[in-house]
């Protein structure tokens, strides 16, 4: 028997070059190879009688050859193969194109299975190019249901479905990992058969068994793997701090913190009196006030004579962070420094020796903070704000840079349980579901295009009174998808037709990194009245003065993403409008859209977002750390992931450290997921 881990060229027909176009579909071992699954299937299982072929549906059916083919060399590269082949129901004109192999093949007087689709004419039904294979041969493309897979140039389907079949033929399919107690709960085959069915299913009905066997395995490994990293972490150590007092604290703040805050700021506390690291999520609305629960985070750790670090996705963020929290700190004797990657060399010099030295309580910034050259005195506290950019890898890695320091992750997008499980399934989660106290809701209208010169007129209306304005477009420039706005386009109208007398400014993803933080600290600064721009606005910059969003298209958006883009209004004191435009005519568009305006709870929003558009639109096109599934697809798997998700969270309390051989094969398998996905994360 060969090893699931023995390489493919051991196979008959496997040379150099087929190696390596098997490798550009990832596929090196035995066990890639079953490990790639058909992308779908043909049912071939029926024969027809030809009376009843349908033209244009392919079908097989069983005949007789009725005379002796013929072939006419037509011209250069062009042999065409003639034959009348029928079954007592029918006659039917075959003709094959430059091919050799059945002008030799077929034989006067011998009966054959084919596969094709007739077409009709005024003469009768005739059909081209079918394939075919004799009456007691294996059934390789006729009489079985074809799996059809990915390929890739200059591998065709029978050459993988051949090597496929000699692989399962040699080589043992990968082992279970799936006890037989959950397996028989959810009604789902065992490995071995799932294996092997998911290649050569005797019916549609076996493949869809064996697809559903094989996508609550992807979800369990994946499952199970989440449980087992909280489980290890549980075992790591943590110095518990001992000085927990938050008093003089919560004592300097302007304001006293909601109740959510204060639940939040618990929990935090109590992971910090417990002796084994925190790994907490804290989820919350647009100005729902994090901010203020990991600075209390920070206050604890420095008071606990630990460094506290501060990573922000982009500069202006981590500059805005670094200006408010300093103001906060620097009256309680905590020194906080600011370490971005524009700063000159000198400059970050000098905030890492005084980070090294232990002369900095808070260190806020950006990726910077990342990197191997700033060493920390002694971190005890990691805090990573709008957390859905960093994924696992990245939380792992920041970890890694003290003694199993803390960890205190921020994320602004309300995600449904089911998908924050997914993402975060490795954390505990906190959630702030109250507003501070006095903050108006954000008034959003739907409108269309007749309202134009009302909107126009409302944007003059929130400038002449001071106000600052964003106007979202769903592209950047634009292309063949007419009638959708484009940034670029629409700052210039905007700038040239409609408000000469206004300062336009503009914001889009294919601006470079340095240039979209200059454009948005310059709107920050009160530099421009508008600001142009697309959804990288998204991310968390305050922009106190903005009072009004209009939002371009707006069916073109998620409704998550919306509710986020809304949220960059309504930040200072003065009431704040939301727009959203839309040509979109049909009634469910515009009942998705509404829902927003009667909305302002972000995790309902996203509750609805789900259910209506599933979790593979859910972030928009950047996706955010969530995990790649081979054969699973969360649009429509979702139930099975829950299903999966129970299960494995069961099994790993109960016997998941046993010594099973499913405990071990699981293992395995864990351990290679995860090694896949910080690949392909960082
Ligand atoms: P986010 O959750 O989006 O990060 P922030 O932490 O930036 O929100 O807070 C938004 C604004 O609300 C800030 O100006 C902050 O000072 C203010 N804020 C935070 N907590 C409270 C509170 N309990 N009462 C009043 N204002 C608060
Ligand atoms: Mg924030």
């Amino acid at each position: 028997m060969a090893k699931l881990s023995d390489p493919i060229t051991m196979l008959k027909g496997i040379g150099p070059t087929r190696a390596k176009q098997f490798a550009n579909l990832n596929i090196y071992t035995l066990g890639d190879l079953i490990c790639h699954f058909p992308r779908g299937y043909e049912d071939r299982t029926k024969l027809l009688p030809i009376v009843k072929l349908e033209p244009d549906v392919p079908a097989c059916f069983r005949a007789m050859v009725m005379n002796t083919p013929r072939t006419a060399h037509v011209r250069k590269g062009l042999d065409i193969t003639r034959v009348q082949v029928a079954d007592t129901t029918g006659r039917l004109n075959v003709t094959f194109f430059n091919n050799k192999f059945a002008a030799e093949q077929l034989q006067y007087g011998h009966e054959y299975i084919f596969y094709g689709a007739v077409s009709g004419d005024f003469i009768g039904y005739s059909m081209t190019n079918p394939v075919f294979e004799t009456m007691d041969s294996q059934p390789v493309t006729t009489r079985r249901v074809l799996p059809i897979y990915p390929l890739t140039a200059g591998l065709s389907n029978a050459a993988v479905l051949k090597a496929v079949r000699q692989a399962l033929a040699i080589c043992d399919t990968p082992p279970e990992i799936i006890p037989e107690a959950i397996r028989s709960q959810y009604g789902i085959l065992d490995a071995g058969r799932a294996y092997l069915a998911i290649h050569e299913p005797a019916s549609m009905a076996e493949a869809e068994m064996a697809k559903k066997r094989l996508i609550f395995e992807e979800f369990f490994v994946f499952s199970a793997g989440l449980s087992l990293m909280r489980a290890s972490r549980a075992e790591k150590k943590a110095e518990p701090f001992s000085n927990l007092e938050l008093q003089p604290f919560l004592a300097s703040l302007p304001f006293t913190l909601t109740g959510a805050q204060r639940r939040a700021i618990e929990e935090i506390v109590a992971d910090f009196a417990k002796g084994t690291p925190m790994n907490r999520l804290v989820q919350g609305d647009v100005g729902s006030g994090k901010t203020m629960v990991a600075a209390a985070a920070a206050y604890l750790a420095a008071k606990n004579g630990r460094q506290a670090a501060l990573m922000a996705p982009t500069e202006i963020l981590a500059e805005q962070h670094h200006a408010s929290l300093s103001r906060l700190f620097e009256p309680l004797g905590l020194r906080t420094a600011l370490l971005t990657g524009s700063a000159t060399q000198k400059e970050k010099r000098i905030v890492r020796e005084r980070i090294a030295s232990g002369e900095v309580d808070l260190a806020v910034g950006t990726h910077a903070l990342l990197s191997d050259t700033t060493v920390f005195h002694d971190l005890g506290l990691v805090i990573a704000d709008e957390q859905h950019r960093f994924g696992v890898a990245q939380r792992s890695s920041l970890s890694a840079k003290g003694r199993d320091p803390h960890l205190l992750v921020m994320s602004a997008t309300p995600i449904p349980r089911t998908l924050a499980l997914l993402m975060y399934g490795d954390l505990d989660v906190s959630i702030i579901n109250e507003m501070p106290p006095g903050r108006e809701k954000v008034d959003t209208f739907l409108v269309g295009e007749s309202y134009r010169a009302r909107i126009n007129a409302f944007i003059r209306k929130q400038v002449a009174e001071g106000h600052q304005c964003f106007v979202v477009c769903p592209a950047v420039e634009e292309s063949e998808d007419l009638g959708i706005k484009a940034a670029t386009v629409w700052a210039e109208t905007l700038q040239k037709t409609v408000f000469p007398e206004l300062r336009i400014a503009l914001l889009h993803g294919q601006m470079k990194g340095a240039q979209k933080e200059e454009a948005m600290a310059a709107f920050a600064r009160g530099e421009a009245d508008v600001m142009v721009a697309t959804t990288v606005i998204e991310v968390g910059v305050d922009v106190p003065n903005a009072t009004l969003m209009i939002i371009e298209d707006a069916d073109r958006f998620g409704l998550s993403q919306l509710h986020q883009l809304r949220g960059r209004v309504g930040r200072g004191k003065a009431k704040s409008y939301c727009i959203l435009t839309s040509h979109n005519k049909n009634p469910e568009t515009l009942q998705r859209l509404k829902t927003l305006c009667r909305n302002t709870d972000g995790f309902r929003i996203a509750e609805e977002d789900l259910a209506l558009r599933g979790p593979g639109d859910f972030f928009g096109s950047r996706q955010s750390g969530l995990p790649v599934f081979r054969v699973a697809n969360l649009n429509y798997d979702l139930q099975t992931l829950k299903d999966a998700q129970t299960a494995s969270a069961g099994w790993i309390d109960e016997s998941g450290t046993s010594d099973t051989p499913e405990a071990a094969a699981l293992r395995a398998r864990i351990g290679e997921l995860f090694t896949r996905a910080e690949g392909t994360m960082n």
